[in-house]
C-alpha cells in the first residue's frame, strides 16, 4: 500500500518541515548498533522522516558523525537540528560550537540550531551569534529547548518573536504541563512546539492502558503514543528509533485515526493539567 504523504509543519520563516523526524540521542555510542543505527536513519529519511534531531553533546559528538555517515550523501533530502550546549553559548562559543558541529555533520549549514537549554550566558549573546551565523549562512533558521513560559517571553523580549523558530521540549501522555500555558502561548505567535522523548524514552510501550487501547485499535502502544501527539498539527514530532522496525511502525503512526472516545480515554488515563507547573525536562 502506498504511503500517505508526510504532513507538514510550518515555520515562522515560512520553512514546511516534516511534522514526524528522528531523533538522535545515545545513537552512535555502542559500536555493536553502528550499522543497524544506519540503517534506521536511512530507512527513515526513505520514509519521509527527513527532519533529523541531534546535538553537539549527544554522545560528545558522536550522533552527529553518525548522522554523517548515515546521510552524507543525502544531504539535500535532510532538515538538520543541531544545538549548542549551554555552557557554550556565548558568542565566541556558539560560533566555533557550530563550526564543530558543521564539521562532524560534513555539511556547511544546518537547517535549524537551536540552544539546547537555558543557560547562564546572556540570551542576548547567544542570540547575537545566532543572528552571525545566519548573516553568514551556516545556519538557516534559530531556536531553543526547554524554555519554559518565562523564559519565552524573556526570549521574546530580545529578538523579534517571530524569529524564534521553534521551542523544543517534552512532551507526551505523561507530561501535558505545557498544554496549560506554553503551548496556548506558543500557538499565539505561531511558534511549533517540536516534542521531545514522545514515547517517554520507550516507558510508554509497556503502560497497560497504552497497551490495552492499543491491542483495540490494533495498533501498538509505541504508535498510540505518537498519534497522540501528532493529533495536534502545528507539533513536530521527534521520536528516537534504532532500531528499523520501530522506524517503520513509528512512520505508520501517521496514519493511525484517533476518535473522540479514544481521546476522551486517553484524557481520563493521562489527564491534562489543571494548574501551572514547572516545565519538565529529561
Ligand atoms: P523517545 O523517542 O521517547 O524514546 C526512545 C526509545 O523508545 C528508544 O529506546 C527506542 O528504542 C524506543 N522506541 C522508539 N520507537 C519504538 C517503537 N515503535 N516500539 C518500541 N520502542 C520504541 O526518547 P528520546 O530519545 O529521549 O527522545 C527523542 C529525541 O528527542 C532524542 O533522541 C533527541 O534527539 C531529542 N531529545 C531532546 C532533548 C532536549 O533536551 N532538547 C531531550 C531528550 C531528547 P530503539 O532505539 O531500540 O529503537
Amino acid at each position: 500500500m502506498a504511503l500517505a504523504a508526510m504532513p507538514t509543519v510550518r515555520l515562522p520563516s515560512g520553512k514546511q518541515v516534516s511534522a514526524l523526524g528522528q531523533g538522535t540521542w545515545e545513537m552512535g555510542d555502542d559500536p555493536s548498533k553502528h550499522q543497524e543505527e544506519i540503517q534506521a536513519l536511512r530507512t527513515g529519511v526513505d520514509l519521509g522522516m527527513t527532519l533529523i534531531d541531534t546535538a553537539e553533546i549527544y554522545g560528545d559528538g558522536a550522533a552527529e558523525r553518525l548522522i554523517a555517515e548515515a546521510l552524507g550523501d543525502r544531504r539535500q533530502e535532510l532538515y538538520l537540528v543541531s544545538k549548542v550546549f549551554p555552557g557554550h553559548a556565548t558568542l565566541q562559543g556558539t560560533i566555533e560550537a557550530c563550526e564543530k558541529s558543521l564539521r562532524r555533520l560534513k555539511t556547511d549549514h544546518l537547517d535549524l540550531y537551536l540552544l539546547h537549554w537555558p543557560g547562564s550566558i546572556p540570551l542576548s549573546e547567544t542570540f547575537e551569534a545566532f543572528q552571525r551565523l545566519k548573516s553568514s549562512g551556516k545556519i538557516l533558521d534559530f531556536g531553543v529547548s526547554n524554555f519554559d513560559l518565562h523564559g519565552m517571553q524573556q526570549a521574546a523580549e530580545v529578538v523579534d518573536v517571530t524569529e524564534i523558530a521553534t521551542n523544543q521540549v517534552l512532551y507526551n501522555l505523561m507530561r501535558r504541563g505545557i498544554e496549560y500555558d506554553l503551548l496556548p502561548w506558543c500557538e499565539k505567535y505561531k511558534i511549533p512546539i517540536m516534542a521531545y522523548s514522545p514515547v517517554e524514552r520507550g516507558i510508554l510501550v509497556d503502560h497497560p492502558i497504552l497497551q490495552q487501547m492499543a491491542m483495540k485499535k490494533k495498533i501498538t502502544p509505541a504508535q498510540l503514543a505518537l498519534a497522540w501527539v501528532l493529533r495536534n498539527k502545528q507539533i513536530i514530532v521527534i521520536p528516537k528509533a534504532s532500531r528499523v522496525e520501530h522506524v517503520i511502525e513509528n512512520r505508520a503512526a501517521l496514519d493511525v485515526h484517533l476518535s473522540h472516545e479514544d481521546l476522551k480515554a486517553l484524557d481520563e488515563a493521562f489527564s491534562p493539567p489543571k494548574r501551572k507547573s514547572p516545565l519538565d525536562v529529561i
